[in-house]
């Protein structure tokens, strides 16, 4: 239970999606049984949410994700000390590593810090995987592809971040954020690309309540009958939209390019030009974002003819594509970024 436009209630709520943690999400504002839960919950008032109970009638009260993991039976320690192979980053490439390597009888770990899946478990669509005709969702593909690194006894570490690596030959020592480290024979790094952020007035504050980054499947129900706004011409852009397009009353993608052709695969295009209401503004950036409690209007420049619109906002969904992170290499290995 929480509050729509509570950054702490979107990070509980993308966790547990992202887990695939089966949940029910309750609007405090909305739904007139939340409030009775709060109280029944002795959460004491609005200003300690979110509330989450658990099926055995326990609660937590604004919890970290790592307090959710515990309670849930995630895994954020290693069993042991060592391994034949660590792979860092549960991604689509971690995963198939781990696959790999546990079923040639290497003791295998993952360390994922966010969730299994990596950026492609966040997709709504992707339709250009192997082996899967007719496209399948991001949180699928990572709930097989995780049965599958388990079947062959892969360790899973989830969250758990890996802040930093030593040489120690023929070992390579990994430092966990808990302070903790693994030993192990071979290395793989698998950290893909984080998020790039946009850099305008208001992004920061707003960020998590009503300003969001790769969240379309998390918040796609909350926007049902409103009008969204995406920012981005890549595919994970086009993406978006057509999910959002299927709850959203309208869809608007906001496209500093003159055409999405660069962009984005002619499949999407397609899909794009053939749904009603999704229009693509193109030459437009956002240069600001406004709002005291939440999301209330979008800046919005228009290259070609320099005009400068307010127009009125709840939601601003973010794909101007990602970096990689891999500043914890540094030492250790050379960096070309
Ligand atoms: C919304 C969206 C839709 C997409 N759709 C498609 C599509 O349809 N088709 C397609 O081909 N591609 C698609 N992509 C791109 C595709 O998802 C990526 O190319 C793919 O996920 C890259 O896989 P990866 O394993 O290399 O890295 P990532 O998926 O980026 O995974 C890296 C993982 O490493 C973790 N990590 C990073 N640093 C650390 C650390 N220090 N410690 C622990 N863990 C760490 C991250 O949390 C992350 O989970 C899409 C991307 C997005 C965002």
């Amino acid at each position: 239970m929480g509050n729509r436009w509570s950054p702490f209630s979107h990070q509980v709520k993308d966790f547990l999606a992202r887990n695939q943690i089966p949940y029910q999400w309750l609007d405090i504002e909305l739904e007139p049984e939340a409030a009775k839960l709060v109280e029944y919950a002795e959460a004491d008032g609005r200003q300690h949410l979110p509330l989450v109970l658990f099926p055995d009638g326990s609660r937590l009260i604004q919890p970290s994700n790592l307090a959710i993991a515990e309670k849930i039976g995630l895994r954020t320690q290693a069993e042991r000390p060592f391994y034949d192979l660590a792979i860092v980053g549960g991604g689509p490439a971690g995963l198939a590593a781990a696959v790999y390597g546990a079923s040639e009888g290497l003791s295998t770990v993952l360390i994922e810090r966010e969730a299994p899946g990596g950026q492609a478990g966040s997709s709504s669509r992707i339709e250009n995987y192997l082996g899967f005709p007719v496209g399948l969702s991001g949180s699928d593909l990572a709930r097989r592809a995780v049965t599958q690194a388990r079947r062959f006894g892969v360790e899973i570490l989830t969250p758990q971040e890996v802040k930093g690596v030593r040489l120690q030959d023929p070992y390579r020592v990994l430092q966990l954020a808990d302070g903790s480290e693994i030993s192990c024979h071979a290395l793989l790094v698998a950290t893909g690309v984080s998020y790039r952020w946009l850099n305008v007035p208001g992004a920061d504050k707003l960020t998590g309540a009503g300003v969001y980054y790769g969240a379309a499947m998390t918040e796609a129900i909350a926007c049902s009958n409103e009008e969204v706004y995406l920012v981005g011409g890549a595919n994970s852009a086009g993406q978006a939209a057509m999910h959002f397009s299927k709850y959203a009353s309208k869809v608007t993608m906001l496209v500093r390019g003159e055409s999405l052709t660069s962009s984005m695969s002619q499949y999407l295009i397609d899909q794009i030009a053939a749904t009603e209401n999704i229009q693509v503004c193109t030459c437009c950036s956002v240069v600001e974002v406004k709002g005291d409690e939440h999301l209330e209007a979008i800046v919005i420049a228009h290259a070609k003819t320099g005009e400068i619109n307010t127009v009125p906002a709840r939601s601003l969904f973010i794909f101007i594509g990602a970096s990689p992170k891999t500043d914890w290499l540094d030492g250790a290995i050379e960096l070309l970024w």
